[in-house]
């Protein structure tokens, strides 16, 4: 809706115009100036301007006859310049519709416009192919994805298959372990039994061996102190005998050649 309302300007009098309101096109293009009279146009409002000017002149002159001569002249004049303007629009009109009938020039026109519709036609193709081309591809990625969906749920499947697996191999392992425990268990226990008895045993031969050698020692001893008791007599038997002799020499004469070799024996038995 337009903001401010348009009235036509179109001369009725010398003091009004027709004011009446004009109505606009809604699409585009200049806006309208005239209302819708179809005699309200550019063209009849100059005329109608020229009219009234000299309908103004002769009404104000105190020769309104010769004025009124002057301006029809005038006119008279204008008109034939209007005529021969207007032969020279209707030449140029005939010219114009000659072209339009001309078959060779018709020919280039529908030469013209079928290349046109030729390559719309192309470029439809085209796109159609374009888009047949994309449709294919958005199918294919599409039973691509359904491909991959599926191997990916494929595998899924294998690997819940798998952890159940691996579960129950733990188990089995487990209860392994806690078998061979148990055995390693007992296998420990009887060999710390055995162990236990031959150290009880060694123990034992050691103690036995410790009391053979202690009674030997002593047997050691016993002989040493006997042994020291036979050297003292040895020696007080030998002192008594030395002694013996030692008298026994003073009493018989030194000049004896038994003496001297006694003597000397003696004196290296000494
Ligand atoms: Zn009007």
């Amino acid at each position: 809706m337009a903001a401010t309302e348009t009235l036509c300007p179109f001369p009725i009098n010398t003091d009004r115009a027709c004011g009446r309101t004009v109505a606009q096109r809604s699409g585009p293009g200049r806006p309208r100036t005239y209302c819708d009279d179809p005699k309200h146009n550019a063209v009849n409002r100059l005329r109608a301007d020229r009219r009234l000017a000299a309908r103004v002149q002769s009404d104000v002159s105190d020769r309104p006859v010769s004025s009124a001569m002057s301006a029809l002249v005038a006119t008279l004049d204008r008109a034939a310049d209007l005529k021969a303007q207007l032969l020279a629009e209707l030449a140029d009109a005939e010219q114009f519709a000659a072209d339009v009938t001309d078959p060779e020039l018709i020919a280039l026109e529908l030469e013209s416009v079928r290349r046109d519709a030729d390559a719309r036609v192309a470029q439809a193709l085209a796109a159609q192919a374009a888009a047949e081309h994309e449709a294919a591809l958005a199918r294919r990625e599409r039973d691509e994805a359904r491909a991959e969906r599926d191997e990916a749920l494929k595998l899924q499947e294998i690997a819940i298959e798998a952890a159940y697996e691996a579960i129950e191999a733990r188990d089995k392992a487990a209860d392994a372990v806690t078998r061979m425990r148990a055995d390693c268990d007992r296998q420990i226990a009887s060999v710390t039994a055995v162990a236990d008895a031959e150290l009880a045993g060694v123990h034992a031969e050691r103690k036995r061996l410790s009391a053979v050698a202690d009674k030997a020692l002593n047997e050691v001893r016993e002989l040493g102190a006997e042994l020291a008791t036979v050297h003292e007599d040895h020696r007080q038997l030998v002192t008594a005998l030395t002694e013996q002799r030692a008298r026994h020499l003073s009493r018989v004469p030194t000049t004896s050649p038994r003496h001297r070799r006694r003597t000397g024996r003696t004196s290296r038995a000494a």
